[in-house]
């Protein structure tokens, strides 16, 4: 039997008249480094409308890429409503990545336009020559770009471009399954992957992200998104603004603790998500110079596994709930929530949320238990999951209708997923698996560590063995620190070798690059300390 219920479309389009048409008295602020700029979101759609206006008048019409290299702010919000509801494709290319990666991304994806944020045109002018297939240029702010011009292609100047546009566009019909937004995964692993997300997934994920098992939004909430736009999606913090009429809090490019906790105290989030480095540098610069960040009442934290002992000290020293959460660009991004009263719980990566479904798979691609002790690979599935890379015939990440996530750990009958490192990092030694992020956990719970990256090097007898890549803020020498992580892991887990570091390397969106410590070891960069 059919059902008679009709197949109405879930698009972005709906999305925005939601917010926009209902909320328009809710707003997007944007930090401006001495103070804000705030537009309505009524004001927001005319915005919209303009730029859609502006982009159809430099020939997009159909489903070319509109690519954004900007930060967090009004104008990429605008590029996020606008260019997938007029039926072309947001491209998201990340500002941090090499220059030769963004210039094979934005080849890759055929971008015809680009929406460049003014501060950014200094990066941007080198690799446009290169950037063959696009044809237009928007500079949004005032920039000198004189850089620009010897590349060829047509520039223009965001507002004037916008003032000159209608501020009413007839939004076309989109077909639910067409591509709305494209991301490529950052490249902790191998080169760039296009994931493309479509209207509908996009509109399930937003719906998801304000479930009450993710990160319950209401037209209460003022949602500071400090993870960045370019980086997926922002974890879908926009779209999911927008569907539940909460504000946007946008930080632009000031991204250092000073700075996000002056717009903590006085644009007074409720909601607001970054990677545990983020707010570890909040929690360093609250303890010494005070910070009110008493508005919080969820931040999401994720992007690499979130020490425990940064979440305890959050909330103990200033009563902010940080809640885990895991995915990936591949998950659009949100996949698992770490909700629960226990601190059991809330250590792990989180559970499934509705939508999303996993196992695990070990050697010879059988399947585990989810008995929440047996160790493999996380393999998920979903609407919002994808099951193909743009353009690429490599089919080696899927496995029956499955994404391989590359992650391994655990997962409980209660869909509690526990991570114990990614695929690459695991350390092998003698046989046994030991866990790389358990040590640096631990490591982290010490008062003097700032940061602990540990990476499996080679060893004669037992193939690898761990070595402790250390900050310090303090003092602590290596003896104090095994006795220390003596008391929480297996003995024979011990890392024999330590190496003090001034910083550990990150990548582009702020994960330990541990690939670049490995390269560090095997050049012999790195004195070792041996214990
Ligand atoms: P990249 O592969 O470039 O890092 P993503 O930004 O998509 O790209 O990162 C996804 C990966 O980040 C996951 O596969 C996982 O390894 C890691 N990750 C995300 N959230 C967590 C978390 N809460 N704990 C541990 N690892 C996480």
């Amino acid at each position: 039997m059919r059902s008679t219920m009709p197949e109405f479309p879930l698009t972005i389009t709906s999305i925005m008249r939601h917010g926009t048409g209902l909320f328009g008295d809710r707003e997007v602020v944007t930090y401006t480094g001495d103070g804000y700029r705030r537009l309505p979101y009524r004001d927001l759609a005319h915005e919209a409308a303009r730029l859609a206006n502006a982009l159809r008048g430099l020939g997009v019409d159909g489903d070319q890429r509109v690519a954004t290299f900007g930060w967090n702010n009004a104008e990429h919000l605008t590029a996020y409503l606008a260019v997938p509801s007029m039926g072309a494709v947001l491209h998201t290319l990340n500002i941090r990545l090499f220059p030769e990666q963004v210039v094979y991304i934005a080849n890759h994806a055929e971008d015809d336009v680009v929406i460049v944020d003014a501060s950014l045109v200094p990066l941007l002018a080198p690799i446009l020559p290169e950037m063959k297939t696009v044809r237009h240029v928007i500079v949004s702010g005032e920039a000198d770009t004189g850089a620009l011009v010897s590349a060829g292609k047509d520039l223009h100047d965001y507002r004037t471009l916008l003032d000159g546009a209608d501020d009413v566009f007839d939004w076309p019909d989109v077909d639910e399954r067409a591509a709305a937004a494209m991301c490529y995964t950052s490249g902790t692993t191998g080169s760039p992957k296009g994931v493309v997300y479509s209207h509908r997934s996009s509109y399930l994920h937003s719906m998801s992200v304000c479930t009450a098992n993710a990160m319950g939004l209401s037209a209460d909430d003022r949602v500071l998104p400090i993870v960045p736009m370019f980086h997926a999606n922002a974890w879908g913090l926009p779209y999911a603004a927008l569907m539940a009429g909460a504000s946007l809090v946008m930080p632009d490019r000031f991204l250092q603790a000073e700075h996000l906790a002056r717009i903590i105290a006085e644009e007074r989030p409720t909601v607001s998500g970054a990677v545990p480095t983020i707010w570890g540098d909040l929690l360093r610069h609250a303890r010494r110079h005070g910070a009110d960040l008493s508005s919080l009442r969820l931040v999401p934290c994720g992007g690499s596994a979130v020490p425990e002992a940064l979440m305890r000290a959050l909330s103990d020293e200033f009563g902010v709930r940080v809640v885990q959460a895991w995915g990936m660009t591949e998950t659009s991004p949100l996949a698992t929530v770490a909700h629960g009263d226990s601190w059991d719980r809330r250590v792990t990566q989180g559970r499934l949320l509705a939508g999303v479904e996993g196992r695990l798979v070990g050697g010879g691609d059988t399947v585990l238990s989810c008995d929440g002790v047996a160790v493999g690979e996380l393999e998920v599935r979903g609407s919002w999951v994808t099951a193909s890379y743009h353009l690429d015939e490599d089919t080696s990440r899927f496995h029956d209708g499955w994404l391989r996530t590359g992650d391994v750990g655990k997962l409980d009958a209660d869909g509690y997923v526990t991570l114990t490192d990614r695929a690459k990092d695991v350390i092998k030694s003698g046989g046994e698996w030991i866990s790389s992020v358990e040590l640096e956990n631990a490591l982290m719970g010490h008062p003097a560590v700032v940061e602990a990256a540990v990476i499996g090097v080679p060893d004669e007898r037992w193939g690898e063995r761990p070595l402790a890549c250390v900050v310090l803020d303090g003092t602590a020498g290596v003896a104090e620190l095994r006795e220390f992580l003596s008391a929480k892991v297996a003995r024979w887990q011990l890392p024999e070798r330590w190496a003090f570091v001034e910083a550990v390397p990150k990548t582009s969106v702020g994960k330990f690059a541990k690939r670049v410590l490995r390269e560090m070891h095997t050049r012999g960069e790195l004195t070792i300390l041996e214990s």
